[in-house]
């Protein structure tokens, strides 16, 4: 009796950040956007024509497709959409992580990649970041299934150039590769510019961060025809509507204003120099941040015992409590009014301390 529970599938989900319901936070634990949607956003959404949504959406998703293509001139059978970069991520693992060799990816990065391996059942190997957190090329060179970064990586915010980028592609021509850049637009130049040399390379990114779009869920992936075919092929053999009427509509209208966009990147960015200059001051130390995040230390204060304290003073930051970086905390950049805030808290910290 009860033999049913031999068959459960048992897997240690990945955890994401809080999202507490209380109003009046200052919320730094998520890298979300601290500014609305793109002002024609809201416009798509009015202007939507409801009978759109008695019917199913499409399932090439091609209005969304289309201005995405439009946008970083790749053809439209060069884009993939999915239901934030998380949903597009897992089908890339499903379509291109198949062999008995091990992907690689580092120690310290998104923590998702561990549990996409595991649900899927795609052997791994971790290779350690450097005493900076950087990512060492010749740790990929050795045989294995695929191998996936972010650039920025997270929770680190540091930005590898694409001549590092470059190195990994020209010793991995036989699996796919994989660039996350949820957070490139913060930082530096995107690995897009290589898809073109290289057909195994896939590029990850997402409206989540740069776009202010994490409740909407849009994620896209540009490459070769061939990977894109690949991907659309398992999508479509697990769930044809990916992509709601309301994302195909308000992904369209965010990705076509470019000066919206520009703007929101340059607002984060500025707020971001003036956040180091704050935490320097404040005597913590950092790694150069290439994301819309920071990962900061103190040599005097706890990570998690500061984590507490600012959670109970209603501003929340995010804690990892694993190998190498349990004295770090992770901010997300928010307006320069709640950077404003978190520093007189730690200020009243420190001097206190
Ligand atoms: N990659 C990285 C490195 C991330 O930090 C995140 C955000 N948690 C994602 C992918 C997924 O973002 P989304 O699904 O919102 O596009």
């Amino acid at each position: 009796m009860g033999n049913w529970r031999d068959n459960l599938r048992s897997v240690e989900p990945y955890t994401p950040g809080e999202q507490p319901k209380e109003k009046d936070i200052i919320k730094l634990n998520t890298n979300e956007n601290p500014y609305p949607p793109a002002p024609g956003v809201m416009k798509a959404m009015q202007e939507m024509d409801t009978d759109l949504l008695r019917r199913y959406p499409d399932p090439t998703a091609g209005m969304l497709v289309d201005a995405i293509a439009r946008r970083y001139g790749v053809g439209p059978d060069q884009v993939f959409v999915g239901v934030g970069s998380d949903d597009v991520i897992a089908m890339a693992f499903m379509s291109f992580f198949n062999s008995e060799k091990p992907i690689f990816f580092p120690d310290i990065t998104y923590s998702f990649y561990p549990v996409w391996a595991d649900l899927f059942r795609v052997p791994y190997e971790t290779k350690a970041l450097d005493e900076n957190f950087a990512i060492r090329a010749e740790d990929y060179y050795g045989e294995n299934g695929g191998v996936i970064f972010p650039n920025p990586n997270a929770p680190t915010s540091r930005y590898e150039d694409l001549s590092l980028i470059e190195d990994i592609l020209q010793h991995n021509q036989d699996c796919v590769v994989i660039v996350d850049e949820a957070y490139i637009d913060f930082a530096g130049e995107s690995a897009l510019s290589l898809i073109d040399r290289y057909e195994n390379l896939l590029v990850v990114q997402t409206f989540s961060k740069s776009r202010s779009m994490a409740g909407m869920r849009i994620g896209y992936a540009i490459g070769s025809p061939e990977l894109i075919k690949a991907m659309s092929d398992v999508k479509y053999s697990f769930n044809s509507y990916t992509m709601n009427q309301t994302s195909l509509c308000m992904g369209k209208a965010a990705i076509e204003d470019e000066d919206y966009f520009q703007d929101c990147i340059r607002r984060i960015r500025a707020t971001r120099d003036r956040s180091k200059e704050e935490f320097a001051k404040l005597g913590f130390s950092f790694i150069e941040p290439g994301a819309n995040f920071i990962f900061v230390t103190h040599p005097r204060l706890e990570a998690r015992k500061l984590f507490q304290q600012l959670r109970e003073n209603h501003i929340y930051v995010r804690y990892f409590d694993k190998p190498r970086i349990s004295e770090y905390l992770r901010v997300t950049i928010g307006t320069d009014e709640e950077m404003d805030a978190l520093f007189a808290f730690l200020h009243r910290i420190i001097n206190e301390s």
